[in-house]
């Protein structure tokens, strides 16, 4: 049932959400702003977007290009802020942290995966699991066994030697996905996980993202132009013009 392998994810994993996983109380967005000045009126590209995600409550978001969908994304990443509105991560009000906070708020608690899987070339898929540890140092014991069993969950512990241009591109993209889950993120992100893929290779990801997404209780944000992909997805909203409204 889901409400037990819920719980079970919830007791297996660490204190380590930003209020610990007991306080764990998702995505909480209100009257969300995001405009850009121009010499006329200005551009607004966010109207007003409210969002309440629980974790483990996956939401598929589909619109046309230009609707305003990756703005979204990026304004839950902390890339990028608000015009106004507010928005809280398991209680915490990202806009109010100092930058160097920021910073580490966003590597602790929020993954993302791309188009474009964004892996370091010089890097084999071990360490790119493991990028943002060896940024801060040397990997523990325990963040390398953590990488070697993530790699496992995506189907690649033959692989963790390689480097991105000896794996294809399913390859790439399940090790991004490793990478972003490596912290346990409270938000997962994801925009056009799959834009890159053939059908069957993009399921494959999709299913993925989904099972590590659930393993870690992790709220899951997709952007998606995958009609297939969306409809895995247990709620769906659509962007229209910076407007965002559930199916
Ligand atoms: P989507 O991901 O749905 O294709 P985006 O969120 O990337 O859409 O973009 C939404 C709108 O915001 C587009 O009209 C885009 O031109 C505009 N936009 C994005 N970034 C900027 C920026 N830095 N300055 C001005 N306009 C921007
Ligand atoms: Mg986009």
């Amino acid at each position: 049932m889901t409400s037990s392998s819920t719980i079970t994810a919830v007791d297996a994993q660490s204190t380590d959400g930003p209020g610990g996983a007991a306080a764990r109380s998702g995505v909480v967005v209100r009257d969300l702003r995001k405009e850009y000045p121009t010499p006329g009126d200005p551009l607004v590209v966010l109207r007003d977007v409210s969002l309440s995600l629980p974790p483990g409550a996956p939401l598929a978001i589909v619109g046309p290009s230009g609707s305003g969908k990756s703005t979204l994304l990026n304004v839950l990443g902390t890339l990028d802020a608000p015009t106004g509105g507010s928005y809280t991560l398991d209680g915490v009000d990202p806009l109010a942290l100092k930058p160097a906070d920021l910073a580490a708020f966003r590597r602790d608690h929020i993954g993302f995966v791309f188009q474009d899987h964004l892996l370091l070339p010089q890097l084999t898929a071990a360490e790119n699991v493991l990028v943002a540890r060896l940024a801060r140092g040397r990997a523990s014991r325990d963040d390398s066994d953590r990488a070697r069993e993530l790699l496992r969950d995506v189907g690649l512990d033959g692989r963790s030697s390689h480097l991105p241009a000896e794996l294809s591109g399913g390859e790439r993209q399940r090790v991004a996905i490793a990478r972003a889950m490596m912290n346990r993120p409270a938000l997962m992100l994801a925009d056009e996980p799959t834009g890159n893929l053939d059908p069957k290779t993009a399921a494959q990801v999709a299913d993925l993202l989904f099972d590590l997404a659930a393993k870690s209780n992790s709220v899951l944000v997709a952007v998606t132009h995958s009609a297939e992909l969306a409809a895995r997805f247990p709620r769906r909203a659509r962007m229209h013009d910076g407007s965002l409204v559930e199916d």
